[in-house]
Protein backbone atom coordinates (compact mmCIF):
# COMPACT_ATOMS: atom_id res chain seq x y z
CA UNK A 1 0.00 0.00 0.00
CA UNK A 2 1.54 3.16 -0.85
CA UNK A 3 1.33 6.60 1.05
CA UNK A 4 -1.66 8.31 -0.16
CA UNK A 5 -3.33 4.92 -0.29
CA UNK A 6 -2.72 4.03 3.28
CA UNK A 7 -3.69 7.53 4.74
CA UNK A 8 -6.96 7.24 3.07
CA UNK A 9 -7.81 3.45 3.70
CA UNK A 10 -6.72 3.76 7.67
CA UNK A 11 -6.80 7.70 8.90
CA UNK A 12 -9.53 9.45 6.45
CA UNK A 13 -12.37 7.10 8.19
CA UNK A 14 -11.37 7.51 11.39
CA UNK A 15 -11.06 11.10 11.52
CA UNK A 16 -14.41 12.13 13.91
CA UNK A 17 -15.89 14.89 12.31
CA UNK A 18 -16.90 17.72 14.46
CA UNK A 19 -19.03 20.62 13.27
CA UNK A 20 -16.28 23.50 13.96
CA UNK A 21 -14.38 22.09 11.21
CA UNK A 22 -14.13 23.80 7.55
CA UNK A 23 -12.16 20.98 6.09
CA UNK A 24 -10.02 18.21 7.48
CA UNK A 25 -7.39 15.84 5.58
CA UNK A 26 -7.08 16.04 2.07
CA UNK A 27 -5.91 19.28 1.78
CA UNK A 28 -2.62 21.06 2.03
CA UNK A 29 -3.69 22.81 5.22
CA UNK A 30 -6.73 21.48 7.62
CA UNK A 31 -8.95 24.80 8.54
CA UNK A 32 -10.69 24.85 11.54
CA UNK A 33 -13.61 27.24 13.14
CA UNK A 34 -12.39 29.46 16.51
CA UNK A 35 -14.79 30.44 18.61
CA UNK A 36 -14.81 34.40 19.00
CA UNK A 37 -14.31 34.68 22.76
CA UNK A 38 -11.25 31.65 23.03
CA UNK A 39 -7.36 31.57 22.06
CA UNK A 40 -5.96 28.67 20.45
CA UNK A 41 -3.61 26.26 22.68
CA UNK A 42 -0.82 24.44 20.46
CA UNK A 43 1.43 21.62 21.67
CA UNK A 44 3.44 18.39 20.47
CA UNK A 45 4.89 15.43 22.23
CA UNK A 46 6.79 12.85 20.44
CA UNK A 47 6.78 9.30 20.73
CA UNK A 48 9.86 7.56 19.79
CA UNK A 49 10.17 3.64 19.64
CA UNK A 50 12.78 2.57 22.63
CA UNK A 51 12.60 5.21 23.99
CA UNK A 52 9.07 6.56 25.07
CA UNK A 53 7.39 2.95 24.38
CA UNK A 54 9.17 -0.20 22.89
CA UNK A 55 8.09 -1.16 19.41
CA UNK A 56 6.60 -5.27 20.47
CA UNK A 57 3.82 -2.90 22.25
CA UNK A 58 0.48 -3.46 20.77
CA UNK A 59 0.05 -0.40 17.87
CA UNK A 60 -3.50 0.20 19.53
CA UNK A 61 -1.65 1.02 22.76
CA UNK A 62 0.88 2.74 21.20
CA UNK A 63 -1.74 5.04 19.25
CA UNK A 64 -4.12 5.77 22.42
CA UNK A 65 -1.16 6.68 24.57
CA UNK A 66 0.04 9.05 22.09
CA UNK A 67 -3.33 11.14 22.09
CA UNK A 68 -3.23 10.57 25.91
CA UNK A 69 0.15 12.31 26.29
CA UNK A 70 -0.98 15.38 23.89
CA UNK A 71 -4.45 15.69 25.31
CA UNK A 72 -2.37 16.02 28.84
CA UNK A 73 -0.23 19.09 27.68
CA UNK A 74 -3.98 20.76 26.68
CA UNK A 75 -5.71 19.93 30.32
CA UNK A 76 -1.92 21.70 31.95
CA UNK A 77 -3.04 24.31 30.57
CA UNK A 78 -6.73 24.01 31.91
CA UNK A 79 -7.91 24.27 28.57
CA UNK A 80 -10.18 21.71 25.86
CA UNK A 81 -8.80 19.34 23.41
CA UNK A 82 -10.11 20.06 19.76
CA UNK A 83 -8.01 19.27 16.99
CA UNK A 84 -4.84 16.79 16.21
CA UNK A 85 -2.31 16.29 13.66
CA UNK A 86 -0.24 12.87 13.44
CA UNK A 87 3.43 12.89 11.84
CA UNK A 88 3.88 9.27 11.52
CA UNK A 89 7.25 7.66 10.80
CA UNK A 90 7.39 3.96 9.96
CA UNK A 91 9.54 1.58 8.87
CA UNK A 92 7.54 -0.44 6.72
CA UNK A 93 4.07 -0.16 5.63
CA UNK A 94 2.90 -3.29 7.70
CA UNK A 95 -1.43 -3.23 7.28
CA UNK A 96 -2.16 -5.32 10.47
CA UNK A 97 -0.08 -3.05 12.85
CA UNK A 98 -1.98 -0.09 10.83
CA UNK A 99 -5.41 -1.32 11.37
CA UNK A 100 -4.21 -1.81 15.24
CA UNK A 101 -2.87 1.59 15.52
CA UNK A 102 -5.63 3.17 13.39
CA UNK A 103 -8.28 1.37 16.02
CA UNK A 104 -6.73 2.87 18.90
CA UNK A 105 -6.43 6.43 17.47
CA UNK A 106 -9.77 5.62 16.91
CA UNK A 107 -10.94 4.87 20.33
CA UNK A 108 -8.79 7.88 21.66
CA UNK A 109 -10.07 10.38 19.12
CA UNK A 110 -13.55 9.43 20.47
CA UNK A 111 -13.22 9.51 24.01
CA UNK A 112 -11.86 13.09 23.99
CA UNK A 113 -14.11 14.54 21.08
CA UNK A 114 -11.18 14.68 19.23
CA UNK A 115 -10.90 15.75 15.21
CA UNK A 116 -7.74 14.37 13.12
CA UNK A 117 -7.69 17.15 10.94
CA UNK A 118 -4.02 16.30 8.62
CA UNK A 119 -1.14 15.03 9.13
CA UNK A 120 2.39 14.01 7.31
CA UNK A 121 3.05 10.23 6.77
CA UNK A 122 6.76 9.00 5.99
CA UNK A 123 9.37 6.16 6.38
CA UNK A 124 11.95 5.81 8.89
CA UNK A 125 12.51 4.42 12.40
CA UNK A 126 9.45 4.30 14.31
CA UNK A 127 8.11 7.76 15.54
CA UNK A 128 4.92 8.78 16.67
CA UNK A 129 4.76 12.90 16.52
CA UNK A 130 1.27 14.82 17.02
CA UNK A 131 0.80 18.04 17.32
CA UNK A 132 -2.77 18.94 19.63
CA UNK A 133 -4.83 22.25 19.16
CA UNK A 134 -7.52 23.20 21.88
CA UNK A 135 -9.20 25.76 23.08
CA UNK A 136 -9.00 28.07 26.14
CA UNK A 137 -11.38 30.97 26.60
CA UNK A 138 -9.46 33.92 26.54
CA UNK A 139 -6.94 35.00 29.16
CA UNK A 140 -8.01 31.81 31.19
CA UNK A 141 -4.85 29.49 30.30
CA UNK A 142 -2.79 28.29 33.15
CA UNK A 143 0.82 28.77 33.04
CA UNK A 144 3.61 27.64 34.51
CA UNK A 145 5.08 31.13 35.48
CA UNK A 146 2.16 32.24 38.14
CA UNK A 147 2.84 30.55 41.36
CA UNK A 148 3.25 33.19 44.42
CA UNK A 149 5.12 32.33 47.99
CA UNK A 150 2.33 30.97 49.85
CA UNK A 151 -0.01 29.29 47.28
CA UNK A 152 -0.84 25.64 48.16
CA UNK A 153 0.95 22.86 46.09
CA UNK A 154 -1.74 20.38 45.25
CA UNK A 155 -1.33 17.02 42.95
CA UNK A 156 -4.37 16.00 41.06
CA UNK A 157 -3.78 11.68 42.19
CA UNK A 158 -1.22 9.16 43.12
CA UNK A 159 1.85 8.81 41.96
CA UNK A 160 4.48 6.12 40.86
CA UNK A 161 2.59 3.65 38.92
CA UNK A 162 3.88 4.34 35.46
CA UNK A 163 7.88 4.54 36.96
CA UNK A 164 6.65 1.54 38.42
CA UNK A 165 5.61 -0.05 35.06
CA UNK A 166 8.74 1.19 33.53
CA UNK A 167 11.22 -0.83 36.23
CA UNK A 168 8.96 -4.24 35.99
CA UNK A 169 9.60 -4.70 32.45
CA UNK A 170 13.02 -5.27 33.39
CA UNK A 171 11.48 -7.83 36.40
CA UNK A 172 9.71 -11.00 34.48
CA UNK A 173 9.19 -12.62 38.35
CA UNK A 174 6.91 -10.14 38.90
CA UNK A 175 3.46 -11.28 40.41
CA UNK A 176 1.45 -11.06 36.92
CA UNK A 177 -1.68 -9.69 38.73
CA UNK A 178 0.80 -6.35 39.96
CA UNK A 179 2.09 -6.14 36.34
CA UNK A 180 -1.26 -6.17 34.92
CA UNK A 181 -2.23 -3.12 36.92
CA UNK A 182 0.42 -0.91 36.61
CA UNK A 183 0.98 -1.71 32.98
CA UNK A 184 -2.55 0.00 32.86
CA UNK A 185 -1.37 2.92 34.58
CA UNK A 186 1.62 3.30 31.81
CA UNK A 187 -0.76 2.42 29.16
CA UNK A 188 -3.74 4.69 29.89
CA UNK A 189 -2.91 7.54 32.30
CA UNK A 190 -5.85 9.50 32.79
CA UNK A 191 -5.29 13.08 31.18
CA UNK A 192 -7.27 15.54 33.89
CA UNK A 193 -9.18 17.58 31.15
CA UNK A 194 -11.97 17.37 34.03
CA UNK A 195 -10.02 19.50 36.14
CA UNK A 196 -9.88 22.63 33.39
CA UNK A 197 -12.97 24.80 34.89
CA UNK A 198 -11.59 24.34 38.23
CA UNK A 199 -7.94 25.37 37.61
CA UNK A 200 -9.08 28.15 35.42
CA UNK A 201 -11.19 29.60 38.43
CA UNK A 202 -8.31 28.76 40.97
CA UNK A 203 -4.99 28.33 39.90
CA UNK A 204 -1.97 30.09 39.82
CA UNK A 205 0.10 27.63 37.96
CA UNK A 206 -0.12 23.94 36.72
CA UNK A 207 1.76 21.86 34.88
CA UNK A 208 1.49 18.19 34.13
CA UNK A 209 3.79 15.37 35.26
CA UNK A 210 5.47 13.53 33.03
CA UNK A 211 9.27 13.68 34.22
CA UNK A 212 8.89 12.98 37.93
CA UNK A 213 7.41 15.32 40.14
CA UNK A 214 10.95 16.77 41.34
CA UNK A 215 11.93 17.79 37.93
CA UNK A 216 7.99 19.43 36.91
CA UNK A 217 7.38 21.03 40.02
CA UNK A 218 10.72 22.25 39.89
CA UNK A 219 9.52 23.78 35.92
CA UNK A 220 6.82 25.42 37.94
CA UNK A 221 9.40 27.03 40.70
CA UNK A 222 11.90 28.32 37.40
CA UNK A 223 9.44 29.56 35.76
CA UNK A 224 7.91 31.59 38.64
CA UNK A 225 10.80 32.64 40.34
CA UNK A 226 9.96 30.81 43.35
CA UNK A 227 11.18 27.72 44.90
CA UNK A 228 8.74 24.90 46.95
CA UNK A 229 8.25 22.86 50.02
CA UNK A 230 6.88 19.19 49.58
CA UNK A 231 5.42 18.19 53.09
CA UNK A 232 7.16 14.54 52.27
CA UNK A 233 4.18 13.35 54.40
CA UNK A 234 1.74 14.18 52.27
CA UNK A 235 2.57 13.22 48.60
CA UNK A 236 0.26 10.64 46.85
CA UNK A 237 1.71 7.53 46.28
CA UNK A 238 0.54 4.71 45.05
CA UNK A 239 0.10 1.78 46.90
CA UNK A 240 1.43 -0.77 44.79
CA UNK A 241 4.88 1.84 44.67
CA UNK A 242 4.61 1.74 48.25
CA UNK A 243 4.49 -2.53 48.60
CA UNK A 244 7.48 -2.86 45.87
CA UNK A 245 9.53 0.52 47.21
CA UNK A 246 8.74 0.71 50.60
CA UNK A 247 10.87 3.74 52.23
CA UNK A 248 12.28 4.32 48.97
CA UNK A 249 8.54 5.09 47.52
CA UNK A 250 8.88 7.94 47.38
CA UNK A 251 12.18 8.58 45.03
CA UNK A 252 10.26 6.84 42.10
CA UNK A 253 7.46 9.44 42.77
CA UNK A 254 10.27 12.39 42.78
CA UNK A 255 11.91 11.37 40.06
CA UNK A 256 10.35 9.03 38.03
CA UNK A 257 8.11 10.12 35.28
CA UNK A 258 4.79 8.84 32.82
CA UNK A 259 1.54 9.58 35.46
CA UNK A 260 0.36 12.33 33.68
CA UNK A 261 -1.55 13.93 37.14
CA UNK A 262 -1.36 17.50 36.95
CA UNK A 263 0.54 19.12 39.59
CA UNK A 264 -0.64 23.01 40.25
CA UNK A 265 -1.05 25.73 42.63
CA UNK A 266 -3.90 27.60 44.51
CA UNK A 267 -3.82 30.95 46.49
CA UNK A 268 -4.20 30.08 50.35
CA UNK A 269 -7.06 32.49 50.14
CA UNK A 270 -8.62 30.16 47.49
CA UNK A 271 -8.10 26.54 49.03
CA UNK A 272 -11.08 26.50 51.54
CA UNK A 273 -13.52 27.42 48.34
CA UNK A 274 -11.64 25.17 45.76
CA UNK A 275 -11.49 21.94 47.60
CA UNK A 276 -15.43 22.83 48.95
CA UNK A 277 -15.91 23.21 44.74
CA UNK A 278 -13.88 19.86 43.96
CA UNK A 279 -15.70 17.57 46.76
CA UNK A 280 -19.17 18.84 45.29
CA UNK A 281 -18.19 17.18 42.41
CA UNK A 282 -16.50 13.94 43.89
CA UNK A 283 -13.06 14.94 42.68
CA UNK A 284 -10.41 14.26 44.90
CA UNK A 285 -6.80 16.17 45.13
CA UNK A 286 -4.28 16.25 47.19
CA UNK A 287 -2.41 19.35 49.03
CA UNK A 288 1.19 18.70 49.45
CA UNK A 289 3.20 21.17 49.63
CA UNK A 290 3.48 25.05 49.63
CA UNK A 291 5.45 27.74 47.44
CA UNK A 292 8.21 29.90 49.17
CA UNK A 293 10.01 32.99 48.17
CA UNK A 294 13.31 31.28 48.85
CA UNK A 295 14.62 29.30 45.68
CA UNK A 296 15.15 25.37 45.33
CA UNK A 297 13.18 22.33 45.88
CA UNK A 298 13.06 21.13 49.71
CA UNK A 299 10.97 18.45 51.56
CA UNK A 300 9.59 18.86 54.91
CA UNK A 301 10.18 15.16 56.83
CA UNK A 302 7.91 13.73 58.84
CA UNK A 303 10.48 14.79 61.93
CA UNK A 304 10.21 18.45 60.68
CA UNK A 305 13.43 18.46 59.40
CA UNK A 306 13.88 20.04 56.00
CA UNK A 307 15.81 18.44 53.52
CA UNK A 308 17.17 19.95 49.86
CA UNK A 309 15.31 17.42 46.51
CA UNK A 310 17.50 17.18 43.78
CA UNK A 311 15.39 18.09 41.07
CA UNK A 312 16.75 15.29 38.45
CA UNK A 313 14.06 13.90 36.41
CA UNK A 314 13.99 11.86 33.30
CA UNK A 315 15.81 14.12 30.86
CA UNK A 316 16.50 13.21 26.87
CA UNK A 317 20.24 14.31 26.50
P1 LIG B 1 1.45 17.07 1.15
O1 LIG B 1 1.23 16.86 -0.31
O2 LIG B 1 1.18 18.46 1.60
O3 LIG B 1 2.73 16.51 1.65
P2 LIG B 1 0.32 14.70 2.02
O4 LIG B 1 0.26 14.08 0.70
O5 LIG B 1 1.42 14.33 2.94
O6 LIG B 1 0.28 16.24 1.85
O7 LIG B 1 -1.01 14.44 2.78
C1 LIG B 1 -2.25 14.46 2.13
C2 LIG B 1 -3.32 14.75 3.14
O8 LIG B 1 -3.34 13.69 4.08
C3 LIG B 1 -3.07 16.02 3.90
O9 LIG B 1 -4.33 16.62 4.16
C4 LIG B 1 -2.46 15.55 5.18
O10 LIG B 1 -2.76 16.44 6.26
C5 LIG B 1 -3.12 14.19 5.37
N1 LIG B 1 -2.26 13.24 6.10
C6 LIG B 1 -1.04 12.77 5.74
N2 LIG B 1 -0.57 11.87 6.62
C7 LIG B 1 -1.53 11.74 7.56
C8 LIG B 1 -1.65 10.98 8.75
N3 LIG B 1 -0.70 10.15 9.17
N4 LIG B 1 -2.77 11.13 9.47
C9 LIG B 1 -3.73 11.99 9.09
N5 LIG B 1 -3.69 12.71 7.99
C10 LIG B 1 -2.60 12.61 7.22
MG1 LIG C 1 1.19 20.02 0.30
Amino acid sequence: MDEFALIKHFFKPISNARNDIIFGIGDDAACVEVPPDYHLLISCDTLVAGVHFLSTWDAYDIAYKAVLVNVSDIAAMAGKPCWLTLGLTLPESNPIWLQRFAKGLSDALRKFNLSLIGGDTTRGPLTISMTIHGLIPKHCAVRRNGAKPGDIIFVSGELGAAALAVEFLQQPQVDIKDRQLVMQKLLRPNPRVDLSTYLQQYASAAIDISDGLAADLNHICEESQVGACIFFDSIPIHALVKQYHGKQASQLVLHGGDDYELCFTIPKQKVVEFQRELKRNNITCYPMGEIQSSRGLWTKQTDGSIVQVSTHGYNHF
